[in-house]
């Protein structure tokens, strides 16, 4: 499925099967996760995507020699710069990013540099394994800059969400959800998930919070996540667009209160999560879609109505 320009739907099309580069595998696509940057890409948002591009960054699929890996959004850093060589490789400004930079995974076949490839754990079907690739590793990420909060409060309720809330009910800490007013789809979803308290994103928990993560791409949750936190804490924003924050009282952010954004991935965050997910166990609910129904999950992405992670079926 190739996206020929940004702001129009995908299209089938075939490509001829690529042929890896050095240091590069080929891989037959088993499942592609749909991320919602996948949506900023095709809307517009992200707006220096290569073009024509195949798009996909949650990639399971296998070898040429039989090997089941996974493909996540970094997929090429220079390995030289400061960022790269301080641990900081997610920051590189020549990073290559799959399904924007590098050809991705809604596809029969794709080839990725196999340095940034992850071995699937065992046991994890194919279909369950292809959100921890982004979801999963991003929200992981996310969940470590929120420190050791107790109380910890997620905006949005997707498929990163619901990878995060089993880590962190794993930890052991509390959970509060905000979803969009009205929304009973994703209220039930997030106390299903173990939230002790579900509310709409305008409204204040019972408790005031000690982190916040945002997932959802408002700007305008930003101040209200800051209203929401105990002195000290922190809101962490989990996507790579947002819409404007909006003017606040500096009220808001006084008292030692933080924000920061959560950039990309780093292979040591792929490493420790999928070492991680396993033993928690993190299971993902997922919704699949054929190959050429990628417009389709995109669309019901687009709205708001997935219940989990979408995910490809090849
Ligand atoms: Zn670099
Ligand atoms: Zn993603």
């Amino acid at each position: 499925m190739v996206l020929t320009r940004q702001r129009e739907p995908l299209e089938l099309r075939d490509l001829p099967v690529p042929e890896p580069a050095p240091g590069q595998v080929r891989l037959r696509v088993v499942a592609c996760g749909v991320c919602r940057t996948d949506l900023h890409v095709v809307d517009g948002e992200l707006t220096r995507p290569k073009l024509p591009l195949v798009p996909g960054h949650q990639i399971v699929g296998e070898t040429d020699d039989g090997r089941r890996l996974g493909v996540p959004w970094l997929g090429w850093t220079c390995g030289r710069c400061r960022y790269c060589t301080s641990g900081r490789e997610n920051l590189c400004d020549e990073a290559r990013f799959t399904g924007y930079d590098l050809d991705g995974g809604y596809a029969e076949y794709t080839v990725a540099d196999e340095r940034f490839c992850f071995p699937i754990p065992e046991g994890y079907p194919d279909l369950q394994a292809a959100p921890l690739l982004c979801a999963g590793l991003i929200g992981y990420r996310s969940l470590r800059f929120a420190g050791d909060a107790e109380r910890l409060g997620l905006y949005g309720f997707g498929a990163s969400a619901h990878i995060v809330a089993q880590l962190a009910r794993h930890e052991g800490r509390h959970l509060y959800g905000f979803v969009r007013p009205g929304d009973e789809a994703a209220r039930t979803f997030a106390l299903e998930l173990g939230c002790e308290w579900v509310g709409a994103s305008d409204e204040r928990p019972p408790e005031e919070l000690d982190a916040a993560i945002v997932f959802a791409p408002a700007g305008e949750l930003v101040p209200a996540a800051l209203a929401a936190l105990a002195k000290g804490g922190r809101v962490v924003c989990a996507g790579i667009h947002m819409t404007d924050i909006p003017s606040f009282p500096y009220e808001l952010l006084w008292g030692e209160r933080q924000i920061r954004s959560v950039a990309n991935l780093t292979r040591c965050d792929g490493e420790e999560f999928l070492a991680l997910a396993p033993q928690v166990p993190v299971r993902t609910e997922v919704e699949t879609y054929a190959l050429e129904n990628a417009n389709d999950a995109l669309a019901r992405l687009r709205r708001g109505d997935v219940r989990g992670a979408a995910v490809l079926r090849l």
